[in-house]
């Protein structure tokens, strides 16, 4: 078969559905509880911060769900997505492995995160939803959600990490552009902002900080305004299954099939959008290709967080999930991947790592640009500093081939572009970027402020559908 760059799918080749991991979790996934009672959530405490359409996927356990037309007329924008072999990398490489990447940059904001925010503002809007609230770190969820709210004629209101604020303008100008209020957080505009602020003027937020005051604006506007979150929670990771669907056909047509699967994990989205669809083979065919979630050593959830129940957010106001978690107290170094800086993980995420389904493994910040650098002058693609994490294990992978001789298919995501990321490059290239490994006594001393869930193992062991 003659070696192509690229594999196209025609319009016509857009999912027509959703793949719901849940129909298939190998095991349970733990209830999600009430912050207050710590005993599980009925959907009507959902139904506070999302619209029970919404409510009702997250908590679906039907295989295949149904992606409406309208949302798919949108998608036509610019999916499916190409997936590329990387030739000009692998001879770089000099190594016998073939190395695809299915490319996620080239939606109109430069990210996948269109793929769950589109989907999320058709399904408020259908509830007659008028304005949504969220958060965002360095802003490509933002400005994702600020395109789709603009497509709907819905309001936003972003409260965006006040040190991504001010050190991301054009993120923030994107927002605006689509008609979004952005908010540097902490605000004066929650209770929650203002008593950081009063503990820490200086504040330069976090993403736990802005989930809790977006959390604090829906749960207060007297269902005037639902809440959006562009990771973690089964819906959005279902929505993103897209990508990994997509990718399933277009290895077919490269008439082969992936031995190693990856994926960068911040709260673990593009991740499961791209390998649950691979997860699922291996679940119900038999294939073993390896799943690789790879995350920053500076917020190192998976490979040196515990799985338990923890808060989703700073404030200890969101929801108590079973997930790998750093702890909510869990203060980021400034790293330049700010896309991968949230102290947990998503669920089924979690489970799956838990039950030894996928694999995690970090990578260092400067090895992650030097890949990220190899990555551009072969393929010509600047990467997001997020994306380069999984740039990063595909060429370890295939340096290992190099080394064997194996002929093994590495298939990962690249979750982004890197446009908005010039200063991190510039850093990097004048030497100014340093390692950070996040320290074990911090784990620990974090743990000392988990939720004390009582009942807690026999909770985990409930399956509440
Ligand atoms: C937000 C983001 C991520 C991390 O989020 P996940 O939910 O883990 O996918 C990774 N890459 C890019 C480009 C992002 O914008």
């Amino acid at each position: 078969m003659a070696e192509r760059e690229k594999y196209l799918l025609d319009e016509s080749r857009i999912p027509k559905a959703w793949y719901n991991i849940n129909a298939d979790m190998p095991v349970p996934t733990p209830p999600v509880l009430h912050p207050g009672t710590m005993e599980p959530v009925t959907p009507d405490f959902l139904g506070v911060l999302f619209p029970m359409n919404i409510v009702m996927q997250e908590v679906t356990s039907e295989r295949w769900v149904e992606i409406p037309e309208p949302v798919r007329e949108i998608y036509r924008l610019w999916r499916p997505t190409p997936m590329c072999r990387a030739l000009r990398l692998e001879k770089d490489l000099d190594t016998p492995a073939h190395i695809y990447y299915k490319n996620e940059s080239v939606s109109p904001v430069g990210s996948h995160k269109p793929n769950t925010a589109v989907a999320q503002a058709f399904y408020n809007k259908e509830a007659g939803t008028k304005a949504l609230v969220t958060e965002t770190g360095a802003g490509q969820w933002g400005s994702a959600l600020a395109m789709a709210c603009s497509f709907f004629g819905l309001d936003l209101e972003v409260f965006m990490v006040k040190v991504s604020y001010h050190q991301k303008p054009y993120r923030r100008i994107i927002m605006e552009n689509f008609g979004a209020q952005v908010f540097a957080s902490p605000t004066e505009r929650t209770h929650f902002g203002k008593q950081v602020l009063e503990e820490d003027p200086d504040s330069q937020g976090s993403l736990g900080i802005a989930i809790s005051e977006a959390v604090e604006v829906a749960a207060t506007s007297g269902g005037k305004k639902k809440y959006s979150l562009g990771s973690v929670l089964g819906h959005v990771m279902m929505h993103q299954t897209v990508i990994g669907l997509e990718a399933l056909e277009q290895m077919e047509m490269a008439g082969e099939y992936p031995d190693v699967v990856i994926a960068c994990a911040g709260g673990g989205s593009n991740f499961a959008g791209f390998a649950f669809p691979f997860v699922h083979r291996n679940l119900t065919e038999g294939k073993k290709t390896r799943i690789v979630a790879v995350e920053p050593a500076s917020c190192p959830t998976l490979t040196k967080g515990r799985y338990t129940f923890d808060y989703g957010d700073a404030a200890a106001m969101a929801p108590i999930v079973k997930m790998y978690t750093l702890g909510h107290t869990f203060m980021p170094p400034g790293i330049h991947a700010g896309g991968l800086r949230y102290h947990g993980m998503a669920p089924t995420v979690s489970a799956l790592l838990a039950n030894g389904d996928i694999e995690a493994r970090s990578a260092r910040q400067l090895e992650t640009f030097e890949a990220a650098v190899r990555f551009s002058k072969a393929e010509g693609i600047i990467p997001a500093p997020e994306s380069a994490h999984a740039i990063r294990a595909a060429i370890d992978e295939a340096l290992v081939c190099k080394k064997t001789g194996e002929k093994k298919v590495i298939a990962f995501n690249l979750s982004g572009h890197g446009h908005f990321d010039m200063t991190a490059y510039q850093s990097y290239h004048h030497g100014l970027l340093e390692d950070f490994e996040y320290p074990d006594h911090a784990v620990e001393e974090a743990m000392t402020h988990l939720p004390q869930v009582p009942g807690a193992e026999s909770k985990a062991a409930l399956i509440v559908r």
